[in-house]
């Protein structure tokens, strides 16, 4: 089936229905750091969660351009997707790695949301972004593994039913490539939270549902094991492209928010008996603002067309990602700039928004790791970790 390209009819229908979540809503799940569960739920029974399943498994079989517009729509009317975008794209390891038995026990439950497969469990505390030095570790003992160690920063564990885990199967002195001996698990977390699964949250400067996890020999069967023992690290990095390409586009709807409320605040205020928005000084941080949103729209919209036609877009995708955040962060400034310091009021939003926006230079990558990407793999320079 062919979708119009910008998917306007998706973007109108999720601008509708984040109007049902204006910014009090969000207000008061940031004040109270609570889970924005009635907007999951619309965004679940809407399907939009399970927009990138395939039908097969009751999803929508929509495109990644598809899933990227709802996301961009949802930033763009001052929403929050980071409480459940995983749920639509962590499942791609195991559409693309999982074996059938996983793909049909799993996917239709994730699709029609019955199932939240929405952790993703690689960070941790010593090891950071060298995921090769992670040191949780999965014993494999007869029909089962044996999982201990801890993770950080596996953001919604709480709200999630199912963990998407890395852990070192091989010990990293007994590989050939430290990328070897890595595995990934599909962990149902029902059956071992409060027992040999410690969850604990953490408080962060936004409303994020972050948490810690603690594994003491946690024990899950066999055919948790996703795709083949020791290959978890390539099956990671397989998503990573989606993952930014989806992340960028958040922050592209980010940037237009933020765009969108300073220039309708410069044109309104009325400062010496003349609008604000008249002075160049208030005006160009918002100009910047805007040329450096559109240019990574057009780096998204160029990873999307490589992604879509088959290619494996690692520049397009590091750097749409990089370009896209860095626009959301000048637009994020220049709205608190221009707002004065009503941009620092709690009931204009923006400083809750800006707190959101500053997420992206770190997480999910680092704006340091992209642009060590770009030296080594685009530009040819040597390695330097
Ligand atoms: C709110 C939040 C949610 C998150 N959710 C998840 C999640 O759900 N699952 C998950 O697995 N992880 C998650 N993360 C982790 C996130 O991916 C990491 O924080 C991020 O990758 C950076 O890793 P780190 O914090 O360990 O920083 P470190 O690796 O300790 O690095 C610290 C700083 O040093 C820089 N640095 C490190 N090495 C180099 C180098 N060689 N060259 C240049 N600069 C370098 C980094 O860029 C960074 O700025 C989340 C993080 C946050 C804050």
């Amino acid at each position: 089936m062919n979708y119009p390209l910008d998917h306007s009819e998706i973007r109108d229908a999720v601008t509708r229905l984040c109007s049902d979540f204006p910014g009090t809503y969000w207000r008061r799940c940031d004040r109270e750091q609570a889970y924005p569960t009635a907007f999951v739920e619309a965004l679940t029974e809407a399907g939009y969660l399970g927009a990138l399943i395939p039908e097969a498994y009751g999803g929508l079989s929509l495109p990644l351009s598809a899933a990227a517009a709802i996301l961009e729509e949802i930033h763009r009317a001052g929403c929050n997707a980071a409480a459940c975008h995983a749920q639509m794209y962590t499942m791609g390891t195991v559409l693309r790695h999982g074996s059938n038995e996983q793909k049909t026990r799993y996917l239709p439950g994730v699709a029609d949301g019955s199932l939240r497969l929405q952790a993703f469990g690689v960070t941790e505390p010593t090891s950071g972004t060298d995921t090769t030095s992670l040191r949780t570790t999965a014993r494999r003992d007869g029909d089962h593994y044996i999982v201990n160690g801890q993770k950080l920063w596996t953001s919604r564990a709480e709200h999630s039913d199912l963990l998407l885990l890395l852990a070192r199967t091989t010990a990293r002195d007994q590989v050939k490539k430290k990328t070897d001996g890595l595995s990934v698990f599909l962990v149902d977390m029902r059956t071992v939270v409060g027992k040999s699964l410690t969850i604990r949250p953490i408080r962060t400067m936004m409303n994020h549902a972050t948490t810690e996890l603690f594994f003491d020999d946690m024990n899950i069967p066999a055919d948790a094991l996703v795709g083949e023992e020791g290959k978890g690290f390539r099956y990671i990095l397989s998503g990573m492209n989606a993952e930014r390409i989806l992340i960028a586009a958040e922050c592209i709807g980010d940037a237009k928010w933020f765009i969108e409320k300073a220039s309708g605040y410069a044109a309104d205020r009325s400062i010496f008996g003349r609008p604000i928005g008249q002075n160049q000084g208030v005006q160009f941080p918002i100009s910047r603002a805007y040329s450096q949103m559109r240019a990574a729209e057009l780096m998204l919209k160029e990873a999307i067309r490589l992604y879509e036609s088959g290619e494996n877009p690692g520049e397009e995708a590091n750097l749409a990602k990089l370009l896209a955040a860095d626009a959301s962060w000048a637009a994020a400034e220049a709205c608190v700039q221009t707002f004065g310091g009503f941009g620092f009021a709690e009931e204009y939003d923006i400083e809750r928004k800006f707190r959101e926006a500053r997420l992206y230079q770190v997480a999910p990558i680092s704006t340091n790791l992209i642009l060590s990407y770009i030296a080594e793999h685009v530009l040819g320079m040597p390695r330097s970790y």
